[in-house]
């Protein structure tokens, strides 16, 4: 009897969530809500102006633990303007093969040019697309900048 009551007290667990609504995400064709502070790829932000808000400073990628971050700066010209003050940011790449996402590098910002996104589909099937550019990072430029 004290086995019987043992075997019936092992299954309880089993028995109680046999009746349990299922909770299945059917990812990726239904990809859930994520927390509103949830940080997913960053974002290279513009002025409303459409030009650039990094000045190529670096403070970033020196913040970085995990050395994802690779940054050259450059100086705008009269002919070649990018952001509004002196030196911009030529050469932009998070590496999110090393990234863990901890944020340290959108602190280190002076210009709040650099912000996380919920965004969270980043998966590839290859190395080198995961190294990502300007050309991914920069946000789109405001419709009259086109
Ligand atoms: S989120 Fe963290 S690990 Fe990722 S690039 Fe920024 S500082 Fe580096
Ligand atoms: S994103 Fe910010 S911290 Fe990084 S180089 Fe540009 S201005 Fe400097």
């Amino acid at each position: 009897m004290p086995k019987l009551l043992d075997a019936l007290s092992g299954f309880r667990v089993t028995f109680s969530t046999m009746f349990k609504k299922p909770i299945t995400e059917e990812y990726p064709e239904k990809p859930g809500p994520v927390a509103k502070r949830y940080h997913g790829r960053h974002q290279l932000n513009r002025y409303p102006d459409g030009l650039e808000k990094c000045i190529g400073c670096e403070l970033c990628a020196w913040a970085c633990p995990a050395d994802a971050i690779y940054v050259e700066g450059d100086n705008n010209t009269p002919d070649e303007r990018f952001s509004p003050g002196e030196r911009y940011g030529r050469v932009y790449q998070i590496n999110y093969l090393r990234c863990i996402g901890c944020g340290l590098c959108i602190e280190a910002c002076p210009t709040r040019a650099l912000t996380m996104t919920n965004e969270y589909e980043m998966a590839d099937d290859n190395r080198a697309d995961l190294i990502w550019g300007k050309d991914k990072l920069l946000a789109p430029a405001p419709e009259t900048h086109r």
